[in-house]
């Protein structure tokens, strides 16, 4: 089945509102099999939205919107989209006692305005909205669907998981399940590369997907019960782990920091941490997982170069000879934080998150790591290549990952 999503909302075109509907939506269709082709924003506008909707049908048998399904005049997604299927629409008197229903419970009038979202099109399936007054609805006409969303997130996400998951479910009459590999220190090409043969695949399909420096894998089957879903993901997935090998993470593993939590535990071992460039990121990121206070107990901010020499024992001659972002005070900070801490492992960073150069004319993105466990200390060096202007926030999350992929490393 092929899809394509259109939003709906003047907002979105003047940049006022980011469309994070696109990247949910997105996001969700693959998980369920349903390839995505094309995504489309158009404003509060009839006759573009109709044209966005020809364009989207004569590619696709199923067409997603968000937006428009409000009480006011330039509401106009359920009106357009009902003359384009040529339905009529006609009053759907559930809806219209649900929204009854929803005014009397926050004690105020329902304005007569709202009524015109209990309009639906005519033999449409409805979907009920729990966070909100406009119902959604679905379509169908000639083979074609159209499912209608309201554009706010919280509706819309709660319409999708209650009503329009299930609906979608039921056309294909199969289960679709995926897995996630997450990997890190492989690029998304060399990646795609190394499963280049899998990525051809039917069923299960294997996607690639890159996402802050980080490259993952989404393997897909279709079967008829999830067990026999998982019984056609497994050979691929086993297969994969054997040609990624340590670059892998995770299995359907939320992110890195979860995953060396978990590592953590399991040895029994707690981390400090040292950081300049990424200011707490790192502990922020280990202390996002629940239950991270069994493995993390200290972090410190150390900014300054004085921070560096009097918390952390760095020799200022370090610092005078190499300046403060090198291979050898990452070590030195890696060291002091042990000896502060007591904490079984240690790890540090410092580097230039941009965007300016250095005093020495180092472009951004080059940050010195070090792990030590009192015994010996390991140190990588990391060029993200992100020089331009936005690159401060890349560079400090790629940083961060660096430095959390180095604590799991030490477990390889
Ligand atoms: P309402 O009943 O609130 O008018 P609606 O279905 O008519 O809902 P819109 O009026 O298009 O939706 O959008 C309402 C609000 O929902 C927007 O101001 C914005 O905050 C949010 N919103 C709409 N579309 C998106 C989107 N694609 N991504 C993120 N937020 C969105």
């Amino acid at each position: 089945m092929t899809c394509e999503l259109v939003f709906v909302g003047t907002e979105l075109l003047l940049g006022d509102i980011l469309n994070t509907n696109a990247q949910y939506l997105s996001k969700k269709l693959a998980e369920i099999g349903v390839n995505v082709l094309h995504q489309s924003v158009v404003g509060d506008n009839p006759e573009r939205l109709r044209d966005v909707l020809e364009t989207a049908f004569s590619r696709a048998d199923l067409v997603l919107t968000t937006g428009g399904l409000g009480p006011t005049k330039d509401d106009l997604t359920k009106e357009v989209c009902a003359a384009f299927f040529e339905k009529k629409l006609v009053l759907h008197n559930e809806s219209l006692r649900r929204m009854q229903a929803y005014f009397d419970e926050k004690g105020v009038e329902m304005p007569k305005t709202n009524e015109k979202q209990a309009w639906m099109p005519e033999d449409s399936v409805i979907f009920e909205n729990r966070n909100g007054t406009a119902p959604g609805c679905a379509m169908e006409r000639n083979g074609k669907r159209l499912v209608l969303l309201p554009g706010p997130p919280r509706e819309m996400k709660a319409m999708y998981e209650t009503g329009v998951l299930p609906y979608l479910q039921s056309m294909t009459h199969a289960v679709i399940f995926s897995k996630e590999i997450r990997t890190f220190g492989i690029g998304e090409s060399s990646m795609a590369q190394c499963v280049g043969d899998l990525l051809d695949s039917e069923n299960p399909t294997v996607a690639p997907y890159a996402k802050e420096g980080e490259a993952m894998l989404r393997v897909t089957a279709k079967a008829e019960t999830k067990e026999a879903a998982e019984r056609l993901l497994q050979p691929v997935i086993d297969e994969i782990l054997s040609r990624l090998g340590g670059f892998v993470y995770g299995v359907d593993v939320p992110n890195l920091e979860t995953a060396v939590v978990a590592l953590l535990k399991e040895k029994h071992l707690t981390v400090a941490t040292a950081e300049s460039c990424t200011a707490g990121l790192v502990a922020k990121r280990l202390t996002d997982v629940p239950g991270a206070s069994d493995v993390f107990g200290c972090g410190i901010v150390s900014y300054q170069n004085e921070i560096k020499e009097k918390l952390l024992g760095v020799d200022p001659a370090t610092i005078d000879a190499q300046t403060a972002v090198c291979e050898d005070v990452a070590a030195q900070m890696a060291r002091g934080v042990l000896r502060q801490s007591g904490a079984d492992l240690a790890v540090a960073i410092t580097g230039l998150a941009g965007p300016g150069k250095d005093e020495r004319g180092r472009d951004p993105g080059l940050a010195y790591l070090a792990l030590t466990d009192g015994k010996k200390t390991v140190t990588r060096t990391v060029h993200t290549g992100q020089t331009g202007p936005g690159c401060r926030d890349y560079n400090r999350t790629v940083f961060a990952s660096h430095v959390l992929d180095m604590i799991r490393c030490y477990f390889a």
